[in-house]
């Protein structure tokens, strides 16, 4: 194909910025997948397993609470029914079996406190964990945040980038023949579009070209544009 030495020029300009926009493609695609926070996804999905499972232990103390508190209130009460009815009686007998049951009621009502301490012990201890994991997830929440954000940020630079990138590959294709953009559009469909010939190797596909063929190469005129024989790129030589 025949191209003057600017065309020549214009089109390796456009092998680099294409090569650059494919690039600026798969970073941008790279830093919008989902994986790209995976981490401190990661983290904060087992901190927030932690916290479900503080919750649950919460709630377990506050229902443990409320039966002790439950069974305390019967105790107390039969304790109060059984006090004015040792006072109202003057059989010594019903008296000594109120006091037994009296006795028996202390110790239960002693050990139900004894319970409801150990519980809110154990409630206290709890509820300093729970708030212990919500301060941890909330320093990873932040940091997820501030990645996402400046995800966000590179993105949008990128993207601006690319406008450019696009813009300047727009001015380059407008100047450049129709029929040798799409031959060149051709190639790049097939894999290298455009290379250098430095010494004897290609710059799209740098395997070496053998002595005849370079020859042959150095042999055409400078408004001719070959083809690599090795990727089949055009070749711009110089
Ligand atoms: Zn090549």
């Amino acid at each position: 194909m025949k191209a003057t030495q600017t065309q020549q020029q214009d089109l390796l300009a456009l092998g680099a910025i294409d090569l650059e926009i494919s690039r600026t493609k798969k970073v941008v695609a790279q830093l919008q997948s989902p994986e790209q926070h995976a981490e401190i996804s990661g983290r904060i999905r087992e901190i927030a397993s932690r916290l479900l499972m503080a919750r649950n232990q919460l709630d377990d103390a506050k229902l443990e609470l409320d039966r002790a508190e439950s069974d305390l209130k019967i105790v107390e009460a039969r304790i109060s029914k059984d006090q004015a009815a040792l006072k109202s009686t003057s059989v010594p007998s019903i008296a000594t079996g109120i006091q037994h049951e009296l006795n028996t009621l202390a110790r239960r009502k002693s050990e139900l406190e004894d319970i409801e301490i150990a519980i809110l012990e154990r409630r206290e201890s709890l509820e300093a964990e729970f708030a212990a994991i919500s301060a941890e997830k909330a320093v990873v929440d932040a940091e997820l945040a501030t990645a996402h954000q400046a995800t966000e940020q590179e993105i949008i630079k990128l993207k601006s980038g690319l406008a450019l990138q696009l813009q300047n590959r727009d001015q380059l294709v407008s100047r450049l023949p129709e029929d040798l953009v799409a031959s060149y559009q051709h190639k790049i469909s097939r894999g290298s579009g455009v290379g250098r010939l430095s010494g004897r190797e290609c710059s799209a596909c740098h395997i070496g070209i053998d002595a005849v063929a370079h020859s042959a190469l150095s042999a055409m005129p400078a408004d001719e544009l070959p083809e690599c024989p090795e990727c089949g790129a055009f070749l711009v030589r110089g």
